[in-house]
């Protein structure tokens, strides 16, 4: 990170951010907000497009059903409350990416107000307001790179024309940068558990702009804000914000005034940019869409949609901790995503100790997904799998050691463990004898730790199961070699 302007720490502790969130997030229907034309990305330029996306005069929007269910997902989950009449605006301005010179949107009747979301910050758990969530129709896209006449020439790609969007609007309750990171990873964990976005930030399918001033400490009144606009990762977010924080307050220490402005992030530089100032703002001039009735959302669509609500992640990890007795950090890893808590679970029912199902699936299953970049989707290894070879060492019947060579063996393969274990069968020595005689030669190789555990030194037989483990390849059963090694070391 680069750091913010010079300002010493004095300066900056007379002074508090205040920050708000805009974030924007596009909703996977199979079609677009007010046409049937394919919402999907990446498809060839504005080859998604019909009249109505394209703005052909006299094209009328039909909202799409889906949308809203997904939208009313999205609130509920947030904890808003949910409009039962909410009104689409116009929302009008022109650019080139925008055919009808205006974006269908909602205004004063947004579809639902009044949400939060939990974050832990420095100074302890902490409830984020969400002012409102609408919903809006995308824009099209300038693009301005990718062609050979792109240094002269901008092209506008449509295909994102119409693309369904719910914009949420945090009240002005983000006291740090690190607190608008917090509450964008809450916020993007909680979308993806409702399964409305992919939340994918390089495809553009969240984006979020911030709004930052600074007052000195105890001041109740705000100060003039700035916005940073487009800016395409929670880090980079987080590093604009910080280098914000420092020009404003270094404006205001040299007795200057902060200008309301929008500003861009450039991340290479790590600095903020000065875009527009207020003198070129837009005034949106919205008024009610003629073309669409008003939104309504009664009761009974409510709790339809209401019982597709799944179990969210903060309510999911104390479920977990008391369902499985794992601790709070497995918990936290392993509800990371709602696929891997689902393939969690289903591992910790069918094994004998959830516990070491939680040990396994973060040491073992995600480092090795981690080293091939797989996604836990694409693993080799099914949870039915991991269960087994849970169950497996839980009984003593293969150690740690082989349970690594096997899920090697199952990666190399790209053969789940079960088939894996089958065709291994590795043998574990159980045989005393075998055992004792491996035993033997290292008790008479290794005096000096001999003398150390008679002395009192009881820890030293970690030392000599280790022993015993490699010169048997692992393949020596460990409660057997415990036994006998405590027999053996007793003098
Ligand atoms: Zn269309």
């Amino acid at each position: 990170m680069v750091t913010p302007p010079e300002i010493s720490v004095a300066a900056r502790s007379k002074y508090e951010p205040v920050i708000g969130l805009e974030v924007h997030v596009q909703l996977l229907t199979v079609t677009k907000i007010f046409c049937s034309c394919s919402a999907r990305f990446g498809a060839t330029p504005n080859t998604h497009v019909c009249p109505v996306c394209l703005g052909h005069p006299g094209a009328l929007p039909v909202l799409n059903r889906k949308a809203v269910e997904f939208a009313v997902l999205a609130a509920m989950a947030l904890n808003c409350q949910v409009n039962r009449t909410s009104v689409f605006a116009r929302k009008n301005y022109f650019y080139p990416d925008l055919p009808k010179g205006y974006q269908i949107s909602q205004y004063d009747k947004p579809l639902a107000e009044f949400g939060a979301i939990h974050i832990a910050s420095a100074s302890g758990p902490k409830k984020i307001g969400i002012t409102r969530l609408h919903l809006e129709e995308d824009a099209g896209k300038s693009l301005h790179e990718g062609f050979p006449d792109s240094s002269e020439k901008t092209a506008i790609d449509l295909n994102r024309s119409g693309v369904p969007l719910i914009e949420i609007v945090s009240e002005p309750e983000i006291g740090s940068p690190d607190e608008a990171y917090e509450y964008l990873t809450r916020m993007k964990e909680i979308i993806l558990y409702t399964g409305v976005s992919d939340c994918n930030m390089e495809e553009g399918s969240l984006r979020c702009d911030a709004n930052v001033s600074v007052r000195t400490r105890g001041e109740t009144q705000f100060g003039t804000k700035t916005e940073i606009k487009n800016v395409n990762s929670f880090r980079f977010i987080r590093d604009a914000l910080e280098y914000e924080i420092g020009r404003q307050i270094g404006v205001l220490e040299s007795g200057g005034k902060i200008t309301q402005e929008t500003r861009l992030y450039n991340s290479a530089e790590g600095k903020t940019y000065s875009m527009r100032s207020k003198e070129e703002a837009h005034d949106y001039r919205y008024f009610p869409e003629p073309d669409l009735l008003p939104l309504v959302v009664d009761e009974k669509w409510r709790e339809e949609i209401r019982r597709s609500l799944p179990e969210l992640p903060e309510a999911r990890r104390k479920r977990m901790v008391a369902d499985y007795a794992i601790t709070d950090y497995d918990a936290d890893v392993l509800t990371a995503s709602r696929t891997l808590a689902d393939e969690f679970e289903l591992a910790a029912k069918a094994a004998k100790s959830p516990k070491r199902v939680a040990n396994l699936v973060q040491s073992e299953l995600m480092g090795r997904l981690k080293a091939k970049n797989l996604e836990i989707a694409d693993s080799p290894i099914s949870m039915k799998g991991v269960a087994l070879s849970a169950d497996l060492v839980e009984a003593g019947t293969i150690s740690g050691k082989m349970l690594k060579d096997l899920y090697d063996l199952s990666f190399e393969r790209n053969q789940d463990f079960p088939a894996v274990y089958e065709q291994e069968k590795p043998q574990q020595i159980t045989d005393t004898a075998a055992i004792e005689k491996i035993i033997d030669g290292i008790i008479t190789a290794n005096p000096k730790q001999v003398g150390q555990y008679r002395a009192g030194k009881k820890t030293v037989i970690g030392f000599f199961v280790g022993q015993v483990m490699k010169a048997s390849k692992g393949h020596a059963n460990p409660q057997i070699v415990n036994a006998l090694l405590v027999k053996k070391l007793e003098p």
